[in-house]
C-alpha cells in the first residue's frame, strides 16, 4: 500500500498525494492525468512532474524574489483509471451510486443544499485542501450564487441537488415535474457556474425509476446516494464504525460545518484514506 500524505497542508502537497495515488495504481492498473501537461504513466514522481514545475518557480535570478503566490485558478483535474467503471444509463435510467468499490484509499466528500454560507466554511476546506462534489438547490442558493465561486477556485464542482429541494418529490411529482426541477437545476448552474452537472442527489435521499428516468434525460450520469455521514458534529455510518475505501460522505452547509467537517477528517485520517473528487474517480 502506499504512503498517503494527510490531506492537511497545501494544495500543491494534496496534488502530490494524488500523484502518489497514481503512481501506486500504476503498480496494478494504469493511471494518467488529463491534458497534455499532465504526467504520463510513465513519468517520474509529481515532485519532478511537469505539472509540479508548471506551478511556476521563478527562473534564476540575480535578484531574489519570493516565491509567487499560487494560482487561484482550480487545479487541473486529475484522470484515474481506477479499479471502478460508472455504469452507463441503462433503459433511460441514471444508475444509482451509493459507494464506490474501490481498493484504492479514497474517500469521497459531498456538502448538500447550500443554505448556510459562511467565509470559515471557505477558510477550514483551504484548510484542509478538501474538494468536495457540492449538490446546490437553486431556492437555497439563489439569493448569493456567487459564494460558491470560493469552493470552485479550491477545485470543488457544483453539482444538481433539484431547484426547490421537495423531499416528498418522488410520490407527490409526476415524471415530468421531476424533470422539470432536475433540467432547471441545471440550467442554473450552467448560467452561474459555467458548467453543466454530471450527478444528481435527490432532496433526502430518496429515489424511484422516474427519477432515474428524469435524471438521466436531463443529462446526469448518476444518482448519488451516500454511505455515512457527516452529521451534528459526529460521523453516522451505514455500515460498520469507521470509513471505508470508496465512502461517498454527505455533509451539509449548515451551522455545525466546522464540527461536522472535523468529524470528517478524524475519521478520514483514522482510516487512513485520502479525499479525492468524486468526479475525478469516475471521470465525469
Ligand atoms: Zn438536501
Amino acid at each position: 500500500m502506499p504512503e498517503v500524505t494527510p490531506a492537511s497542508e497545501s494544495s500543491a502537497s494534496r496534488r502530490t498525494a494524488l500523484a502518489a495515488l497514481g503512481a501506486a495504481a500504476l503498480l496494478g492498473m494504469a493511471a494518467c492525468a488529463r491534458g497534455a501537461a499532465e504526467p504520463a504513466p510513465t513519468s517520474p514522481p509529481a515532485s519532478e512532474s511537469p505539472r509540479a514545475s508548471a506551478t511556476g518557480r521563478p527562473s534564476a535570478s540575480s535578484v531574489p524574489e519570493p516565491l509567487p503566490e499560487p494560482s487561484p485558478s482550480p487545479p487541473a483535474r486529475p484522470v484515474f483509471v481506477p479499479d471502478y467503471v460508472l455504469p452507463p444509463v441503462t433503459n433511460g435510467l441514471a444508475p444509482v451510486i451509493t459507494r464506490i468499490p474501490t481498493s484504492h484509499p479514497v474517500v469521497f466528500l459531498t456538502i448538500d443544499d447550500g443554505a448556510h454560507r459562511t467565509p470559515e466554511m471557505v477558510a477550514l476546506m483551504a484548510e484542509y485542501g478538501y474538494q468536495a462534489s457540492i449538490f446546490l438547490s437553486q431556492t437555497f442558493v439563489q439569493a448569493d450564487p456567487a459564494y460558491f465561486d470560493q469552493f470552485l477556485a479550491q477545485g470543488s464542482l457544483i453539482e444538481n441537488h433539484t431547484v426547490s429541494h421537495n423531499i416528498n418529490m418522488v410520490r407527490q411529482l409526476g415524471y415530468s415535474q421531476q424533470l422539470a426541477e432536475i433540467a432547471g437545476m441545471q440550467d442554473f448552474a450552467l448560467q452561474h457556474y459555467g458548467r453543466l452537472p454530471t450527478l444528481f442527489r435527490p432532496p433526502g435521499g430518496a429515489y424511484s425509476p422516474a427519477m432515474q428516468q428524469a435524471a438521466a434525460a436531463a443529462g446526469l450520469r448518476a444518482i448519488i446516494t451516500w454511505e455515512a455521514k457527516a452529521n451534528a458534529g459526529g460521523m453516522d455510518y451505514q455500515v460498520g464504525s469507521s470509513l471505508r475505501p470508496g465512502d461517498i460522505v454527505l455533509m451539509h452547509f449548515r451551522p455545525e460545518f466546522a464540527t461536522d467537517l472535523n468529524a470528517f477528517r478524524q475519521a478520514q485520517l483514522a482510516a487512513g484514506l485520502e479525499v479525492v473528487l468524486l468526479e475525478d474517480f469516475l471521470a465525469v
